[in-house]
Parts: structure tokens; C-alpha cells; sequence
């Protein structure tokens, strides 16, 4: 299952969120594909889509799908170098597939920031420069192999060559990964080179209780967002403090502690739909009257492959997928008014899925 790392320098409240994720958490015995961890919290998946599936189908049973964070503490200056926990740090990036970088906004005094003042850039490029130095040194060894196989005009050495350059050249410019662009065709080498600024990345803008309703004009937030933007990432302000607080309550009393708060949604519900669009992820649903649920799949798998995330007898065995798109369901109200109305399709094995897709796979045993 992929999985998104928490990661941040010490103090900025990487343990509070954890914390939120945990008690909001999901039990791991109804996701047997999740890892059973203590630096691992599963959450559910927000979705309106289900609630009104469920108003629709009326089953016995409503299951939402989940995914993982991991939480990957011990980064300080010098990781590269393997500094603290350097090297055990940048191993466990190395397993996740994407990164919620936290950054502390918030000013407190009773809390010590490591470099002596809040200062939420310095804090991400310090961060950063570790894993551009780590992704250096993976990639100048690499070129120095490579660099005597292209002298020799060796075809497949001078792709190479030419990809690991330009990496090299971002890396000493103290860049990552992902700010350059390659074809379609070089990014499976690049790929293949499991870098850490090749990660999609977002960051957590981690704010004061008291900020969080003007956390739009906080000039650490706005920092923090112009810095995003210039990488094309997304920025979630939260307040862990606020969030394992949250985290507490459900439903109704939830409810009514945002609208306290004068909130719509938690941080924490905001940041878990980020990071499954990050991670590449989307839902599809199943909709019987036992169970109406909704299933995780990895964008751009066909058919069997998703039916397979039920069970592997599905994909095996796998015939036909019968799909109606969620909105054309909702529309109709009904699967047999949906049917009536022609929007349910038979796909077959080279259906690429899509999010939202309502499916009912049929199958030889
Ligand atoms: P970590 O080292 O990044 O895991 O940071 P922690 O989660 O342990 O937080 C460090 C300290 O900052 C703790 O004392 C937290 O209570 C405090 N803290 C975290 N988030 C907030 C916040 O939103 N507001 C305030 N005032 N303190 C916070």
C-alpha cells in the first residue's frame, strides 16, 4: 500500500499531528492491507460520495477506504553527513511515496525552535538540503560509472549521461529533483533512481490555536505559500494543537467543535484528501445492499487490477466490470433507473478506472 511521510525538523509538531492521525485513526482490523506499526496511522478517507451512496443503496453496513502515514522523525541539519539519525532517516523517506512536510508557524516562547527563531523558509530549505545532498551523492556516483561508458559512444550511457547531468547540475544549484522536467520516456531512469526530491511533496503550515481563523494573512503561512508555489506545491494550514483535539470527538460533537472553531472542514480531513491526490490515488465504490463501500486504487489500472484490491479470485476470474459513474447514479437514483436510462456500461479488461466509478464485477469462480 503507499503510504505518506510525515517529516520536519524537531519542535515543529510533527508528533501532535501524528497523534491527531492516530486517534482519529482507523482500526487496522478492518484494512488487512495496512501495516501494523507504531510509526503507522491509518485514516479514513472523507468522502460525501459514500453518504450519499449509502442514503441511496441503504445497506447494513457503510465502509470508507483508508490509507497510511508514516511517521518518519529525526531529521536535523547535517542528516546527509549522517548526522543524528541521518542515515535511518533518509532510509525510511526513501520507503514512502510522497511527503507531508510540517512547518512550524506558530510562536510560542516556552518552545524552543531549533535554530533559535520561527522562520518556516529557512526551515524547509534546510530540510531540503539534506535530501538534495543525499540525492547528490546517489547520482554523482552514478555518473561517474556512466561518464567512461559514454566516452566509448555507448548508446544507452549517453541517455544517461545526459539525464544524470542535468540532475547533477539541479543538485549542486541546491534544486530538487522534481523542478526539472524530463519525458515521459527519461523519467522511467529517473525512476529507476529512487531520488528523495523526485517525491511529490506538499507542505503543513502548523499554526497557532489562536491563528487559525486569520491563518490566511499569518505572514509565516504566506511565506510558506509563496515558497510552495514556486514548486507547484500545495500548502495545508492546520493546528496540530487544535487537531488532536478534534481528533477526540466524532460526529455530531465534531460538528459542532468546527463550527465553534468556524472551521467547514478539519485540517486534518483537508490534509488526508491532499495526500491521496498526491500519492495518485482515487476511489471507486461498490454498492450492494450487504455493503456500500468505497476502495482505494492507484490511478491508471484497468479493470481487473481494481477488481483484484477486493479479492484476487476477482481479477483472476475477472469477466466483466458492470460501471455506472457516481453522478449518473445519483442522477438516476437508482441502479435499475440507471440501467433503464442506459449509463450502466459492461467493461471489459482494457477499462481504464476511473474516480468515481460505481462497479459490480462479475466473475467466474
Ligand atoms: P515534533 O518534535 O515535531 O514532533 O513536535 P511536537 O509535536 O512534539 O511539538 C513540540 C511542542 O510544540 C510540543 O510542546 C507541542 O505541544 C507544541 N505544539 C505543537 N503544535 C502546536 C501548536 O499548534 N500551538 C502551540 N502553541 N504549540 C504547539
Amino acid at each position: 500500500a503507499l503510504t505518506a511521510g510525515i517529516v520536519g525538523l524537531p519542535n515543529v509538531g510533527k508528533s501532535t499531528l501524528f497523534n491527531a492521525i492516530t486517534q482519529a485513526g482507523a482500526e487496522s482490523a478492518n484494512y488487512p492491507f495496512c501495516t501494523i506499526d507504531p510509526n503507522v496511522g491509518i485514516v479514513e478517507v472523507p468522502d460525501q460520495r459514500l453518504n450519499s451512496l449509502t442514503d441511496l443503496v441503504k445497506p447494513k453496513k457503510t465502509v470508507p477506504t483508508a490509507f497510511e502515514f508514516t511517521d518518519i522523525a529525526g531529521i536535523v541539519k547535517g542528516a546527509s553527513k549522517g548526522e543524528g539519525l541521518g542515515n535511518q532517516f533518509l532510509s525510511h523517506i526513501r520507503q514512502v511515496d510522497a511527503i507531508c512536510h510540517v512547518v512550524r508557524c506558530f510562536n510560542d516562547d516556552n518552545i524552543t525552535h531549533v535554530s533559535g527563531t520561527v522562520d518556516p523558509i529557512s526551515d524547509i530549505e534546510t530540510i531540503n538540503l539534506e535530501l538534495i545532498l543525499a540525492d547528490l551523492e546517489t547520482v554523482s556516483k552514478r555518473l561517474q560509472r556512466v561518464e567512461k561508458l559514454a566516452r566509448q559512444k555507448d548508446k544507452e550511457a549517453l541517455v544517461e549521461y545526459d539525464i544524470l547531468s542535468k540532475l547533477n547540475e539541479a543538485f549542486e544549484n541546491e534544486k530538487p529533483a522534481r523542478s526539472i522536467d524530463f519525458s515521459t520516456e527519461q523519467q522511467k531512469f529517473v525512476k529507476g533512481l529512487h531520488l528523495l526530491t523526485q517525491k511529490p511533496i506538499l507542505y503543513v503550515a502548523n499554526v497557532g490555536e489562536d491563528e487559525l481563523l486569520e491563518a490566511d494573512q499569518n505572514p509565516n503561512v504566506l511565506k510558506v505559500r509563496a515558497f510552495a508555489q514556486e514548486e507547484n506545491a500545495e500548502v495545508i494550514i492546520i493546528s496540530a494543537k487544535v487537531e488532536s483535539e478534534i481528533a477526540e470527538l466524532e460526529g455530531e460533537e465534531k460538528e459542532m467543535f468546527l463550527e465553534e472553531l468556524g472551521i467547514a472542514e478539519s485540517g486534518l480531513d483537508q490534509l488526508i484528501k491532499a495526500t491521496y491526490q498526491l500519492l495518485g490515488l482515487a476511489t471507486y465504490f461498490t454498492a450492494g445492499e450487504q455493503e456500500v463501500r468505497a476502495w482505494t486504487f492507484k490511478k491508471g489500472i484497468k479493470a481487473p487490477q481494481a477488481a483484484g484490491i477486493i479479492h484476487t479470485d476477482f481479477e483472476r476470474g475477472f469477466i466483466r466490470a458492470e460501471t455506472v459513474s457516481y453522478d449518473d447514479l445519483v442522477d438516476a437514483k437508482s441502479m435499475v433507473a440507471a440501467k433503464e436510462r442506459g449509463k450502466v456500461r459492461l467493461e471489459g479488461k482494457e477499462y481504464m478506472v476511473k474516480d468515481g466509478d460505481v462497479i459490480h464485477f462479475r466473475f467466474n469462480v
